[in-house]
């Protein structure tokens, strides 16, 4: 894995581009209000590069995004294997995560056909198998997919969200998790979700909250900010107003705390460790932590973190936006 940092040195010297500089202020690609202000810069630190990017934010409905984002066509080179492993493990190691999103739904509804956008290798899915679901997903990566596929026995469709030609009113659910804040074009998949939900239907989402205690504290070191990947920042008041434009209407939405300052903090510090000559190894590309470094971990996490947890709600919400809209019965003409 260490051999791997120096494809990041070379990445880091190849590309001069700063974005934004040259070209026009964007307009709000969800509301449409002109004059957003640059809110913040940062790099990808996950890979270690070096390159600056440009947040901006709507003052208007709070939308923050990545100004001028890679093209379409290049962004497959930011999304490297040491970024699938960690995405993928993420999802392995956590059922009881999958366990709270089938608890949520139930509310709502027990059965019927259920889609999950951006599915992955299928662990949601997975956990709804054997019930009464009628199961599909869709998914970018073919060799995801196929996993998703056989593992849950859902119907994967390969390739973006919009390529997807289901009918409208296909489904009773709809979810997305983790994975709005990728989307090139969140109002028209927005649009896309409503068209698809059944009267009554109901669509489930999970975003990073860019108005967390979390990215309060640490600013361009927020882990969730994962530049270039993450396109689009929504605040609670920015997902709401995104659904309703779309027709949804909100049936809850709340933020939870699932505070993963460890990586904000590496973040921190690989500056902190750079500003005085020394070049430590992305988080991309590190190794498993050696026993000492785990426990200290381990002795932070059980007790600094616990003490600023009890502090988080003084600064901001929780880290994450659980959200449910509903597809109205009656049609909107
Ligand atoms: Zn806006």
């Amino acid at each position: 894995m260490e051999a791997n940092s120096s494809v990041a040195h070379v990445s880091v010297e190849g590309r001069k581009k700063e974005p934004g500089r040259t070209k026009e202020p964007e307009k709000c690609p969800v509301c449409g209000q002109s004059g957003a202000k640059e809110w913040v810069r940062a790099p990808d630190r996950f890979h270690g590069k070096l390159e600056s990017y440009i947040l901006v934010r709507c003052l208007a409905c709070s939308l923050v995004w990545l100004s001028h984002p890679p093209e379409p066509s290049e962004i497959h080179e930011h999304y490297t294997e040491a970024y699938d492993r960690l995405i993928s493990a993420a999802g392995e190691s956590s059922p009881g995560r999958w366990r709270d999103r089938n608890a949520a739904l139930v509310p709502h509804k027990q059965s019927g056909t259920l889609l999950d956008l951006g599915c992955s290798s299928g662990s949601f899915l997975e956990s709804l198998r054997g019930k009464d679901w009628d199961l599909y997903g869709i998914e970018m990566s073919a060799e995801s997919a196929e996993k998703a596929k056989s593992r849950s026995g859902a119907n994967i469709f390969v390739g973006r969200i919009l390529d997807a030609e289901f009918p409208a009113e296909s489904f009773d659910v709809i979810t997305c998790f983790d994975v709005f804040e990728h989307l090139y074009e969140p109002r028209r998949v927005m649009t896309k979700v409503a068209e698809w939900l059944k009267p009554g239907g109901i669509f489930y989402i999970l975003v990073p909250n860019v108005d967390s205690a979390e990215r309060r504290v640490f600013g361009s070191y927020w882990h969730g900010l994962e530049l270039p990947r993450h396109l689009f920042h929504y605040s609670p008041a920015s997902l709401r107003f995104l659904a309703e434009s779309a027709g949804l209407r909100v049936v809850s939405l709340e933020t939870r705390r699932n505070a993963a300052v460890g990586i904000s903090l590496r973040y921190m510090w690989d500056d902190i460790f750079r500003a005085v000559g020394i070049r430590r190894t992305p988080v991309a590309y590190r190794g498993e932590a050696s026993f000492p470094w785990r426990a200290a971990r381990k002795l932070v996490r059980m007790t600094a973190l616990r003490f600023l947890l009890i502090l988080a709600p003084l600064v901001g919400d929780g880290e994450s936006i659980h959200a449910t809209f509903r597809k109205d019965m009656l049609p909107v003409e």
